[in-house]
């Protein structure tokens, strides 16, 4: 099996049977954005204690890669440091931009989504859920 089709059988799992789906009650922070040039929906909700994102979980529906991105990152970041999800947010963005050397180890299966970056319409759809990331992190600081 190739890296290629190891990386889509991955994709196509969290696709499949999506990690940490549902509605936290009285999260921290929670955001929901859309990417309307695919019809796209993540709403997102965490709670951070003593620096840890203690619980996360998202909702949504759209396509193969929004869902899977953000079944990917949520399963990674679930009670790791707000540092921790800091790095693997700018890390992401570095692969989705194509730069070189980023540190997928940062990034748990959701390294798996580097080959979108080849196809520029998606990449919007990869990086829906990290960018309702951002804005949860951003509450979260003002706490
Ligand atoms: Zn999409």
């Amino acid at each position: 099996m190739s890296l290629d089709e190891l990386y889509q059988e991955l994709l196509l799992d969290h696709f499949k049977h999506p990690r940490c789906q549902g509605v936290l009650i009285n999260p921290s922070a929670k955001s929901a954005l859309r990417n309307p040039l695919c019809g796209d929906e993540v709403q997102l909700a965490l709670t951070v204690k003593d620096g840890k994102i203690s619980e996360i979980a998202f909702a949504g529906h759209g396509c193969s890669i929004s869902q899977a991105s953000a079944s990917m990152m949520s399963d990674f970041l679930k009670g790791k440091s707000v540092a921790e999800a800091q790095t693997a947010l700018a890390s992401f963005r570095s692969l989705m931009k194509g730069e070189e050397g980023v540190d997928t180890d940062s990034l748990g299966d959701a390294a798996a989504l580097a080959g979108v970056r080849k196809f520029s319409a998606r990449i919007r759809c990869a990086l829906l859920a990290w960018e309702a990331l951002d804005a949860c992190l951003a509450q979260s600081d003002k706490k």
